[in-house]
């Protein structure tokens, strides 16, 4: 349709950018608006996971960004006098081929995200201009947005709410939230290390649980440190963040000489979810959608999955391979699964931000009695999956030999939505119905053998693991096949052409339906 943007997105913060470099991937053009003139100058988000990884990955920056991250190793429970309470180590071996956690400095990943989104093909940004109205006409949506010169109207197919917590979008589209009742204040400071002073030993992650006062500390790496300290009742938050205030309780580390104070600044840290994440030709993502405390550290990386998964759904809408309809697919996926990460962070908040002290030691004495490290957080995705084994849950990315060195799968493959199997199923023997969701979904199919095995002969590329953590991860769930989704998600494993075939249908039948 000309003059109309396929896709126009509210909001240049994580979440746009990493929308818009997704669906420009994919060829569509996109319009993304920001009422402010660059990108927000405070801090926030400090830690991402081995899954936001994977989809920086997809977004083709991941080894850029990668060299502006540390592996963050562990996760400490302090007491008040610093000595170790309980320790969740971050080392665990995850399946998405990257570490388990990372930390970094914001702006240093932030410029790489807002540099990669606009210099994709397609993606058209317009910073200094805000949205003032969306309504969704049916077949189109009609913006009105202000770049000082007055209101002016622009058209696309589809709308993304993505304005953090500016609530315009969803109100617009009529959507209700839920708030889970969480609520905290906190001082969040950064601060630089001077060139020539020593840096202090803080761990990568600490959090001091002082019914006085709970705290947080974190290493971000190059000599980038975050410290937090919660507001008691009665405390002014405009006092609080003043430089005068914040020094004194950082000396224990660092002080104005050996140390740059970079940001100071005071959140209130909330749980809220909002009743869906789509209605006709509009949908939320990231803070607009869901708001988490940041005690896990999942509030952006829950975004980035949003646009993940919303740019997958929407591209089989914009090619007509699925009905409008199947927008639906998005809130499905990503509305009990974030719900899980927002109870789970409320969960870790309630436990360190405890000021009884009566109950305060009741939690240290369980942490103190807990003998055995808790398996890591890790929901399934909430819907659009066939129960079994492995549906729903993220596939194993391993990494495979291509023109004579090992790479990561998806970067092999491009992330579609990929048809992986371990003994190479004759597709030739499919039925017609089974081949054409193949082609309309855009399914990928490829072989994977262990290091050192023989190749199966197959019509489909054969590509040999490193190692066979793969090929092992099927057979301990007893299959021969994986349709993974290209948001990483597992939607269906089996054994053998026949259940392959009736997975196959049972896809086609859920997004084809009513094309
Ligand atoms: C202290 C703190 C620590 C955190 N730590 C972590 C962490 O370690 N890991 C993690 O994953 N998350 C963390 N988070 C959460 C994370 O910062 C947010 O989830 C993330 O920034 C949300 O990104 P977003 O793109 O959805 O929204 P935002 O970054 O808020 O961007 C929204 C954009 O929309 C624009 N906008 C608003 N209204 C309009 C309008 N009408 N027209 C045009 N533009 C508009 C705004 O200017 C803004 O640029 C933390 C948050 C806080 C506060």
């Amino acid at each position: 349709m000309a003059g109309i943007y396929d896709v126009a997105i509210v909001g240049w913060g994580p979440v746009g950018q990493s929308l818009a470099t997704l669906l420009g991937r994919r060829g569509w053009s996109v319009v993304a608006f920001d009422k402010q003139p660059g990108l927000y100058p405070l801090p926030r988000a400090c830690h991402i996971d081995h899954e936001a990884m994977r989809i920086l990955q997809a977004m083709g920056i991941a080894d850029e960004i990668a060299d502006a991250l540390a592996p963050a190793r562990e996760y400490l429970m302090l007491r008040p006098d610093l000595t170790v309470l309980s320790d969740l180590p971050r080392g665990w071996q995850t399946p998405s081929g990257w570490d388990a956690s990372y930390h970094f400095f914001q702006p240093h990943i932030e410029g790489i995200l807002d540099e990669a989104a606009k210099s994709t093909p397609g993606v058209t940004v317009r910073q200094s201009t805000t949205v003032t109205q969306v309504r969704d006409l049916g077949d189109t949506v009609q913006l009105t947005v202000d770049s000082g010169d007055g209101p002016e109207e622009v058209h696309a197919r589809f709308v993304i709410g993505a304005a953090g917590a500016n609530r315009l979008v969803k109100s617009q589209a009529g959507i209700d939230s839920e708030n889970l009742g969480f609520e905290a204040t906190w001082v969040v400071v950064d601060v630089e290390i001077k060139p020539g002073y020593e840096e202090p030993k803080v761990p990568d992650t600490g959090q001091v649980l002082d019914p006085a006062q709970p705290r947080h500390m974190a290493w971000l790496g190059t000599r980038h440190y975050r410290w937090e300290f919660m507001l008691l009742d009665g405390m002014d938050p405009v006092e609080a963040a003043k430089p005068e205030n914040v020094w004194p309780k950082l000396r224990h580390w660092v002080n104005e000489e050996s140390a740059e104070l970079l940001r100071s600044t005071t959140y209130t840290f909330r749980s809220i979810v909002a009743d869906t994440f789509n209605t006709g030709r509009v949908a939320l993502a990231g803070d607009a959608a869901h708001l988490m405390p940041p005690f896990m550290g999942q509030g952006m990386v829950s975004g980035m999955r949003d646009a993940s998964t919303l740019a997958w759904v929407l591209d089989l809408v914009l090619r007509g391979a699925a009905p409008l309809e199947f927008l639906d697919t998005y809130t499905l996926s990503r509305h009990s699964h974030v719900l899980a990460y927002i109870n789970e962070s409320v969960r870790v908040g309630e436990m360190v931000c405890e000021t009884d002290p009566e109950k305060a030691a009741a939690r240290d004495r369980m942490l103190e009695a807990q003998t055995q490290t808790p398996p890591p957080f890790q929901p399934p995705v909430g819907g659009f999956f066939v129960p079994g084994p492995l549906g729903g849950q993220l596939s194993l990315q391993p990494r495979v030999l291509h023109n004579g060195e090992y790479r990561l799968l998806d970067d092999v493959l491009a992330s579609p939505f990929a048809l992986l199997s371990i003994d190479g199923p004759d597709l030739a023997d499919l039925s017609e119905a089974a081949t054409q969701t193949i082609d309309r979904v855009g399914i990928v199919p490829a072989v994977l053998t262990a290091e050192g095995t023989p190749s199966p002969e197959s019509a489909s590329p054969v590509f040999a693991e490193q190692g066979d953590r793969f090929t092992q991860w099927l057979r301990a769930a007893g299959a021969t096949w994986v349709l993974v989704r290209p948001d990483g998600y597992v939607y269906d494993s089996g054994i053998g052409r026949v259940s392959l075939e009736a997975s196959l249908n049972t896809l086609g039948e859920s997004v084809l339906v009513s094309v």
